[in-house]
């Protein structure tokens, strides 16, 4: 059977597919329908932290769900406590909603900064400002939320009262505010999908002491530099600041589908008795699997991680045909001389996965991906940008 082709035929033709099929993996290394191997520097788009097929993963999963698979919101369940209760002591945070999806968790994020606004100043005070150049999903909110234009052209009206300013611009931030209260700010730390683009940050810390002059939420999207990604836990522990809402997913549950929003002391309370809610979220399996991620990324995990990013920003600077290297952790944006397109292309038939985003070769391997690994693609990866 031609399954490229049934692919075509069935799947909405939302996805411009490499001519590659994935049949396994194993750890960092992926194998397509041919037999023909690949070194992974994508981890499922920075979802499958500890890679394909990881075995004390793989064991959560399945003794979860030889268990039971799914009950219901209307029942206590164990493993979403247990992770609700990890997430909040390794950030200090003090309760968590789960989803599906980094959208929902964002969904969930603005919604909590809406109530929160709307039941100290009113509800006319529902404005949500995020960044230029960011994303934060595809729901019409979320896309709303996110500050490429192109994103928006094609399902307009979308959800109103989100606005986005240019990254350091605090004084857009201050004008909207004076025509009507912000309830909330969305930054990623790092934007990945706007080609990984670490936010500066001097703003950083601008915005989160304007916030809690202001009483306005400080949400930082986690969903891509979270869970490890970064070597730190979450991104914004590597700029010193304690956001009140973090929204988490991809890599959290390791290649299951599970969003987190976390809400700090402030805003814990906001969100009551069907206020909000999600058939799947908290899904015991989901969130058994995330048990194990999250339990394993420690500091010795961490510090690998960074080893791992300088190990590779080491290799890229001054690469011929390697303009500029950035991003933190196994988080890293390549400019290259060629099209970004192009070397992820050449890379694949040489036999390793990586990324675009936007102009930008995008590297986000599994956290333990092997040394020799990382050194066999980082060859590719040169030799395919210095040609
Ligand atoms: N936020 C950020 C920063 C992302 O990178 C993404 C996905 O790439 C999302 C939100 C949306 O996540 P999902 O595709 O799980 O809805």
């Amino acid at each position: 059977m031609d399954f490229k082709a049934l692919d075509r035929e069935y799947i909405a033709g939302t996805y411009d597919r490499f001519p590659v099929e994935i049949v396994s993996g194993k750890g960092s290394v992926m194998t397509d329908e041919t037999g023909k191997t690949y070194i992974d520097l994508g981890s499922g788009i920075g979802v499958t932290s500890f890679g394909a097929a990881d075995e004390l993963w793989q064991q959560a999963v399945i003794a979860q769900i030889g268990r039971v698979q799914h009950t219901s919101n209307l029942y206590y369940t164990q493993p979403d406590v247990l992770l609700a209760k990890l997430l909040c002591e390794k950030t200090g945070m003090k309760k968590v909603f789960f989803s599906n999806s980094g959208a929902e968790a964002n969904e969930c994020a603005i919604k909590l900064a809406r109530k929160y606004a709307a039941d100290r100043y009113g509800p006319a005070a529902c404005t949500v400002v995020t960044l230029t150049n960011s994303f934060h999903g595809r729901t019409l909110t979320t896309l709303a939320a996110t500050g490429q234009a192109h994103y928006h052209e094609l399902f307009q009206p979308l959800t109103p009262g989100i606005t986005s300013i240019d990254a350091g611009d605090m004084a857009a931030l201050k004008a909207i505010h004076a025509k009507g209260r912000v309830a909330g700010v969305l930054i990623e730390c790092i934007q990945g999908e706007g080609g990984v683009l670490p936010i500066d940050p001097a703003f950083v810390h601008a915005l989160a002491d304007w916030c809690g002059a202001e009483d306005v939420l400080l949400m930082v999207d986690e969903v891509q530099t979270g869970n490890g990604r970064t070597g730190a836990l979450y991104s914004y522990m590597n700029y010193g600041v304690q956001p009140d809402v973090v929204s988490t997913a991809k890599g959290l549950a390791g290649g299951l589908p599970l969003g987190a929003t976390l809400m700090g002391a402030k805003c814990a309370d906001v969100l009551g008795f069907g206020d909000h809610g999600s058939t799947f979220g908290g899904n015991p399996v989901c969130c058994a699997a995330a048990l194990s991620i999250l339990q394993r990324i420690d500091d010795g995990l961490l510090a690998a991680v960074r080893e791992k990013g300088d190990y590779l920003r080491q290799r890229f600077t001054g690469a011929p045909g390697i303009l500029s290297v950035r991003g933190m952790g196994l988080m890293l944006g390549l400019e290259t001389a060629k099209p970004a397109g192009a070397v992820v292309k050449e890379c694949l038939q040489r036999g390793v996965l990586c990324l675009t985003a936007k102009d930008r070769v995008r590297l986000l391997p599994a956290l333990n991906i092997p040394a020799e690994l990382l050194e066999k693609a980082a060859d590719v990866i040169c030799a395919v940008c210095a040609e």
